[in-house]
């Protein structure tokens, strides 16, 4: 948490109040969450875009100067990040890590405000050559699973080298499909009718095109559902998600099953609590 959709309903709640605007300080109140450039360099600089890239969300820092440097600020969120806006100053709280000032030549200034209980969110500020390549500094990802070009063949393409992962590890590699965590991996399997055990070498097409459509469908309506909260997460003005509402099986254990009423089962997979129905996603004995 969060994950893909709730990093791009937060993204999508931050657009378009920030881009435009120019960056008038940056006050770090938690040094250690900050990586790369020092927050100093993107005083003066014009928000241009915001991007997202599987969990990580991404401004473009224009310079006011053509001889002046761009930079990305990339922001990961981790467990219980959150980045708000706010009309007036935030006082600095005990879990208040970073605030940005940011002014709108007639608009009155905006904070930006990053607040992080488990503090493992991250800020990492990168010189750019332009807004439309997306810093080399990012780790190897995997394809975006809402562009056009993600289904059956390029996930099948990219589970290839990884047939003795089971179904639940492959969905969490960020290297293999960008931007899915627990709660979406159990959700997409359910929906897919495929066990979370499953090996990834082992799906026929027609189970490999059935998980395809299931990562896209899942993971769009909850983007239009502006996510999921349990706990922590909301979007860039403090609202909660309603995802929560419709999940299947993510925290349901011992529940009945939504579409077969058989209990909901769980236990550790790939190091993560796993939610499955096993009369619906049948796979392999234990
Ligand atoms: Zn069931």
């Amino acid at each position: 948490m969060p994950e893909l959709p709730e990093v791009e309903t937060v993204r999508r709640s931050l657009d378009p109040f920030v881009v435009g605007r120019s960056v008038n300080r940056v006050i770090l109140d938690t040094p250690s969450v900050w990586c790369g450039a020092g927050p100093d360099a993107i005083a003066g600089l014009t928000v241009t875009r915001s991007a997202r890239r599987g969990k990580y969300l991404l401004f473009f820092l224009a310079p006011t100067h053509a001889a002046g440097t761009a930079y990305w600020l990339v922001v990961h969120l981790r467990m219980t990040g959150r980045l708000t806006l706010q009309d007036a100053p935030e006082p600095a709280r005990k879990h208040t890590h970073v605030r940005i000032e940011l002014d709108g030549e007639t608009m009155p200034p905006i904070w930006l405000i990053f607040q992080d209980t488990r503090r493992f969110g991250r800020f990492s500020l990168y010189p750019a050559q332009s807004a439309d390549q997306l810093p080399a500094a990012l780790p190897r990802l995997g394809p975006e699973p809402l562009e056009p070009s993600f289904g059956a063949e390029l996930l099948a393409r990219q589970l290839s080298g990884h047939s003795r992962l089971n179904l639940k590890a492959a969905l969490l590699n960020q290297a293999i499909v960008a931007g899915i965590g627990n709660i979406y991996a159990d959700e997409i399997l359910f929906a897919s009718r495929l066990s979370p055990q499953r090996l990834a070498g082992s799906l026929d097409d027609a189970e490999t095109a059935r998980l395809a459509d299931a990562v896209r469908s899942v993971l769009l309506r909850a983007v239009d559902l502006c996510g999921t909260t349990l706990k922590d997460y909301v979007d860039g003005w403090n609202r909660k998600g309603s995802f929560q509402h419709c999940l299947m099986v993510y925290g349901r254990s011992g529940q009945p099953c939504r579409r077969c009423s058989l209990a909901v089962q769980k236990k550790k997979l790939a190091g993560r609590s796993t939610h499955w129905c096993p009369a619906c996603q049948p796979g392999l004995p234990d």
